[in-house]
């Protein structure tokens, strides 16, 4: 089935991004905003508009009657939900396949499957990818509990099975504090997230993030496209992205990129997804998988010259990959810097109007940002407003490339995180590509930066 008028779900640089594919495909858009974003670049560049609701998220970007309503009204006959929001709700994508509208996402059994952090952790143990040494499923027994982070070793981290956003969970040094910390974990995870069950794995001290992008067709065929190294993040919040790692070799790539491929072809996977691993001494285990696109696909994108978007929408059409694993070439060094509307020493938000505004360019800098003079950044949502990735054909010549980049970037009329990212690039650790995910918190505490 061809798309011909694609409804997207979302707002602010994704919902531009996922505009500007299906322009350059030929495909009518259709935005939804709320009141909030009536002014927004996305409303404005797209073919057809419509209102959802008023500024609360619940009350329109996650307002399921009202998007499938605007999809209804507009003809639509596809919807993207980008990420965030509704990308990983298994019951809104089904509810958009029951109105005969394709979704461009995954089989909604595969987003319910990984939305499941036990279930995710089975089937991505049956489908060969390495795991976190720990319990097999959901623990309340003590002594079980005790055996178990044994055999792992100390420390060992308890989980709540429903957790998310890096919340509900608690590490454990010694077996005299696992009874307590069990019932603290239980009973907070029940608190926060109506749900007590919780499960149990070693606790990796001084890992990095690595995670790897995969792609199915949904018929039994799957690519990898390499890893992105996603260590740097604060309060579990990514804040610059690289690929490829620093620290692997193609051997390694192709190694642990061959093990996520054929778990998705043996999966039947359908569309873009991301494995989410730690690394710890050359060994990587898994974490999560997240089944929609990431905020940084575009390093991805810049090192293997795939329009990760395009892919999608194709899949959606029920279109075979347009690249083979054989087809796929990694060359040179991408970064992305997260730019928030925030203090870049506090993180306290900091939405306001934008009074200037210069955007850098050249060659191999890309911005995705929905930001124009004279856009009132609105309060409601997610503080990030935009993206800068470069490329470069060595990891020095990208970092050499960011900073000109930032440094010809102008966002004025509120805080930025653009002095974050500069101070960053000059620190010799960041440049030696020699950080874990604990080394960002660590230097923001040191010499009063944070
Ligand atoms: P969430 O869904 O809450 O993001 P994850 O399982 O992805 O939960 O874990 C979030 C973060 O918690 C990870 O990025 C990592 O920093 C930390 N973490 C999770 N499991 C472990 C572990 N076994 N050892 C060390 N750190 C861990």
């Amino acid at each position: 089935m061809a798309i011909e008028k694609l409804l997207i779900a979302n707002r602010g640089e994704i919902a531009l991004r996922i505009h500007r594919a299906c322009h350059e495909m030929g495909i009518k858009t259709v935005a939804v905003h709320s009141t909030a974003d009536a002014d927004a670049m996305h409303v404005r560049l797209a073919d057809e508009a419509i209102c959802i609701g008023p500024p609360a998220a619940k009350d329109s970007y996650l307002n399921v009657a009202a998007i499938i309503s605007a999809a209804e009204i507009s003809g639509a006959d596809a919807i993207h939900p980008g990420y965030g929001f509704l990308s990983e709700n298994a019951k809104f994508a089904e509810i958009v396949e029951a109105h005969g509208l394709a979704f461009v996402g995954p089989k909604p059994e595969h987003i319910r499957t990984m939305g499941d952090k036990i279930e995710a952790k089975r089937t991505a143990g049956a489908l060969g990818l390495p795991l976190v040494p720990g319990s097999d499923g959901a623990i309340s027994d003590l002594e079980e509990a005790k055996a178990i982070a044994e055999k792992a070793g100390y420390p060992v981290i308890i989980k709540a099975a429903s957790g998310g956003g890096g919340r509900g969970m608690k590490v454990c040094t010694s077996p005299d504090d696992l009874e307590t910390l069990m019932q603290q974990a239980g009973s907070e995870a029940k608190a926060a997230f109506g749900d007590a069950t919780v499960y149990l794995e070693k606790y990796l001290g001084n890992p990095r993030h690595i995670e790897i992008q995969v792609f199915g067709d949904g018929k039994g065929n799957a690519i990898h496209l390499g890893e992105r190294d996603c260590s740097l993040q604060r309060r579990h919040q990514k804040v610059l992205e690289e690929a490829p790692s620093p620290i692997l070799g193609q051997a390694d790539r192709d190694r642990i990129g061959g093990i996520c491929a054929k778990a998705m072809a043996d999966m039947g996977y359908r569309g873009a997804g991301t494995i989410e691993f730690l690394w710890e001494d050359g060994e990587f285990y898994f974490i999560e998988m997240n089944t929609r696109l990431q905020v940084e696909h575009p390093v991805t994108e810049m090192i293997t010259g795939v329009d990760l978007v395009r892919e999608q929408i194709r899949v959606a059409e029920g279109r075979p990959l347009s690249v083979t694993q054989e087809d796929l070439r990694f060359t040179g060094h991408a970064i992305e810097c997260r730019i928030n509307a925030e203090d870049p020493r506090t993180f306290a938000p900091s939405p306001g109007t934008v009074t200037r505004y210069h955007v850098p360019g050249g060659m191999h800098v890309r911005v995705d940002s929905g930001l124009y003079q004279g856009y009132k950044v609105p309060p409601y949502y997610d503080s990030m407003i935009g993206k800068l990735i470069v490329y470069g054909r060595t990891r020095e010549g990208a970092i050499m490339r960011l900073r000109r980049a930032l440094q010809e970037y102008v966002i004025e009329g509120m805080k930025t995180t653009i002095p974050l990212h500069q101070a960053l690039l000059e620190d010799p650790d960041f440049l030696n590509g020699d950080y874990t995910i604990k080394w960002l918190e660590e230097w923001l505490a040191r010499d009063g930066k944070g």
